[in-house]
C-alpha cells in the first residue's frame, strides 16, 4: 500500500463525529478511478442512527462516480487495529473483489493486511454479482 492511503485514513479520522463513544475511526478507499475517497464515523444522539467510517467512505466513492474498491485502509486511534464490523464487511463486499486488500492500521501505519475474502468468508453473493 502506498503511504497516501494510510495518511488519508488517518486524516479522515479527525472528521469523526463521535461525541458519545469517543472512538473516532477513519477509512480511505482507493477506487478504480485512482482517486482516494475518505470517511469517518458519524454518531447520533439516537444511537442506532449513527454509522461507521467505512460507509461514509463508500458514499463518497459512489458520489464521486466510482464503483470499485481497489484497496482500503481503516484506522482507529484507540485500537491497535480496527477490523470493520460485520455490517461494514457486507457493505465493503458490495464494491470489492475477494482479493481486495483491506489494511488495518493504528496511528503509526499498517498493522495487518487482509483480503476481502478473509474478512468475510462464505459471503452472501448471487449470480447477479
Ligand atoms: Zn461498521
Amino acid at each position: 500500500m502506498s503511504h497516501d492511503l494510510f495518511e488519508a485514513a488517518r486524516g479522515a479520522m479527525a472528521f469523526a463525529h463521535a461525541p458519545y463513544s469517543k472512538f473516532p475511526v477513519g477509512a480511505a478507499i482507493r477506487a478504480e478511478d485512482g482517486k482516494v475517497y475518505t470517511g469517518a464515523n458519524i454518531e447520533n444522539l439516537s444511537f442506532p442512527q449513527g454509522w461507521c467510517a467505512e460507509p461514509t467512505a463508500i458514499s463518497a466513492m459512489i458520489m464521486g462516480g466510482a464503483k470499485k474498491i481497489v484497496e482500503m485502509a481503516v484506522i482507529a486511534e484507540k485500537l491497535a487495529l480496527c477490523p470493520p464490523c460485520g455490517g461494514c464487511r457486507q457493505k465493503i463486499s458490495e464494491f470489492a473483489s475477494k482479493g481486495t486488500k483491506i489494511y488495518l492500521c493504528d496511528e503509526t501505519g499498517v498493522k495487518k493486511t487482509m483480503t476481502m475474502d478473509e474478512l468475510l468468508p462464505f459471503s452472501f453473493e448471487t449470480e447477479l454479482g
